[in-house]
């Protein structure tokens, strides 16, 4: 049985307590929220914190407020179980809440937060192990070690980006609000990533994830512009297992019904959620058609590069981005 290592565990009642609490821990100190994702990193010696502050306690990252037609706030903490059943969210976001009801099994959407998503851990086949299976291979780059064993010349790690919400939250163009002791900023969810597998977040360790904002809906009536989104995502288990590709689209459309911008975002590919511009480049000024569909499938095809760290061939999943993105437009254009 694996055991989680000695640590100090602190229960904060405010967002300011917590804070204040992670600068007084200093560097060697994590958040955890559902903790679905930290615990088992400590279990396995992944990641080694000496400070726990768990955010559970915090009102503040609980609520869901604002409405379709202005844009929407998720506090961090709501559990993906709430996120996937929010009857407003279901229904002018269903990107959102199908990104948030594929996420592993029940038991762990009921513990596991939206924010813990946005910020999981990058994943990598020779990371993923317990702390002998690591040692007996002299460990990895992305902790312990100094080779990478997926590209042993690389001066990077490929570790994968693989929640299924951070490829919806970049195709939406959404935001999140982050806050630590020198105050708060808000930065769009792209810019949260980073295409490094050990550096795979722009944000500084001590920042805390208060909130993620939805954009105005393209459902709501008003001056917001008509757009559509959609999440198909590829596991071998569909009960159970992490995204090996994720595909995520936002497609706008002008009243002609040509469309008038387009984000089309692969996850599972690189370490960072990747827009692929170039396929959204294919199909702006054009109806979506069978046509118009099979080209941005094609030039989200070419760019899409897995490495060999998870599931599957490397060249099936490639072939996937294809297929998945195609199902995705199609289901837009229906
Ligand atoms: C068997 C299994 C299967 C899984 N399958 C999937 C899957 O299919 N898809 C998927 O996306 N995920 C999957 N997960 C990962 C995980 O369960 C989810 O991503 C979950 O949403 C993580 O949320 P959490 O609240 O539990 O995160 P935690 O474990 O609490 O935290 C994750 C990370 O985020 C940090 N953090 C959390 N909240 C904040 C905050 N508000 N501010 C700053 N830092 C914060 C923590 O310090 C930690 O580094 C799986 C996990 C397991 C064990
Ligand atoms: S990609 Fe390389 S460095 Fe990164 S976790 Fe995998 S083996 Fe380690």
């Amino acid at each position: 049985m694996l055991r989680l290592p000695r640590f100090t565990y602190l229960e904060p009642r405010t967002l300011s307590d917590a804070i204040r609490m992670r600068a007084d821990a200093g560097d060697d100190a994590s958040f955890v929220a559902g903790g679905t994702d930290l615990y088992p990193n400590m279990k396995r010696r992944q990641q080694t914190p000496h400070t726990v502050i768990a955010l559970h306690h915090l009102r503040e990252l609980q609520s869901v407020t604002g409405s379709p037609r202005e844009g929407m706030t998720i506090g961090a903490g709501v559990t993906l179980t709430a996120l996937a059943r929010h009857p407003v969210i279901a229904e002018h976001y269903p990107a959102v809440s199908h990104a948030a009801a594929v996420v592993s099994t029940p038991l762990l959407r009921n513990m596991g937060t939206i924010g813990g998503n946005l910020l999981l851990d990058t994943r990598c086949n020779y990371y993923d192990q317990t702390y002998e299976w690591r040692k007996a291979i002299d460990f990895c780059m992305k902790k312990d070690g100094e080779i990478c064993w997926v590209a042993p010349s690389s001066p990077r790690c490929w570790a994968v980006q693989s929640s299924d919400g951070a490829p919806v939250a970049v195709a939406l163009g959404a935001d999140v609000t982050l806050a630590s002791a020198r105050g708060e900023r808000r930065i769009s969810a792209a810019a949260l990533y980073n295409n490094d597998g050990i550096r795979y977040l722009t944000k500084s360790p001590d920042e805390l994830l208060v909130a993620y904002h939805l954009p105005p809906a393209g459902t709501a009536t008003g001056a917001n512009g008509r757009w559509r989104a959609t999440y198909h995502k590829l596991r071998r288990r569909g009960a159970f297992d992490f995204p090996v590709l994720g595909v995520a689209a936002r497609v706008d459309f002008h009243e002609d019904d040509t469309v008038k911008s387009a984000r089309i975002v692969l996850g599972g590919v690189a370490s960072y959620p990747m827009e692929i511009p170039a396929a959204a480049d294919t199909i702006v000024g054009r109806r979506l058609d069978a046509s118009t569909v099979a080209a941005a499938a094609d030039a989200a095809y070419r760019p899409a590069k897995p490495m060999d760290n998870t599931d599957f061939t490397l060249s099936w999943r490639k072939e996937m981005v294809r297929v998945y993105v195609q199902r995705a437009l199609e289901e837009i254009a229906a």
